[in-house]
């Protein structure tokens, strides 16, 4: 079971989306991420392994704005690797998207993503996601809010 949780508001995303995942390490998970928006870019920072992996990652390769998702992973779709682990982004980098459970119907979305040109990084079910959105927002969607929903109506299974 995965955990997700994400901040909006003042203060640096980074310790509190920590702070959080902490709280929801009983779930269990194999690998962790985190995606802030910084100045600028979407800062995007994964381990494999314990959530004190990811800490050593944060301390190497510092991370600090607002807001930011993070998440715990249980793979369901491709091995536990750091390119695996979520958060998961379009080709721009741009959108990054965590999520917990099934896109049932992810190869089919997938093959139809690649054919219009978009690049996937992992084996994830969720990865279609980010692609789906950015297509989505390409094809005239007049907000992210309605890209997103877009998006969802054509995925299939069960998930948050
Ligand atoms: N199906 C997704 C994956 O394998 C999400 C798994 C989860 O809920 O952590 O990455």
């Amino acid at each position: 079971m995965c955990g997700i949780v994400g901040y909006v508001g003042k203060q640096d995303a980074v310790p509190l989306l920590i702070d959080g995942l902490k709280r929801l390490e009983y779930r269990g998970y194999d690998s962790a991420g985190i995606a802030i928006a910084t100045p600028g870019r979407v800062a995007i920072q994964k381990s494999v392994g314990r959530l004190s992996a990811l800490e050593v990652r944060l301390a190497e390769h510092p991370v600090q704005g607002r807001p930011g998702i993070g998440h715990t992973r249980w793979a369901t779709h491709g091995a536990p690797t750091e390119t695996n682990a979520h958060p998961h982004t379009d080709d721009s980098g741009t959108l990054a998207v965590v999520h917990n459970g099934i896109i049932e119907n992810y190869q089919e979305l997938r093959t139809a993503l690649e054919a219009k040109g978009h690049h996937f990084k992992s084996q994830t079910d969720t990865e279609v996601i980010p692609h789906l959105i950015a297509q989505e927002l390409k094809d005239g969607a007049p907000s992210l809010e309605e890209a997103l929903r877009r998006s969802l109506r054509k995925a299939r299974g069960a998930y948050a």
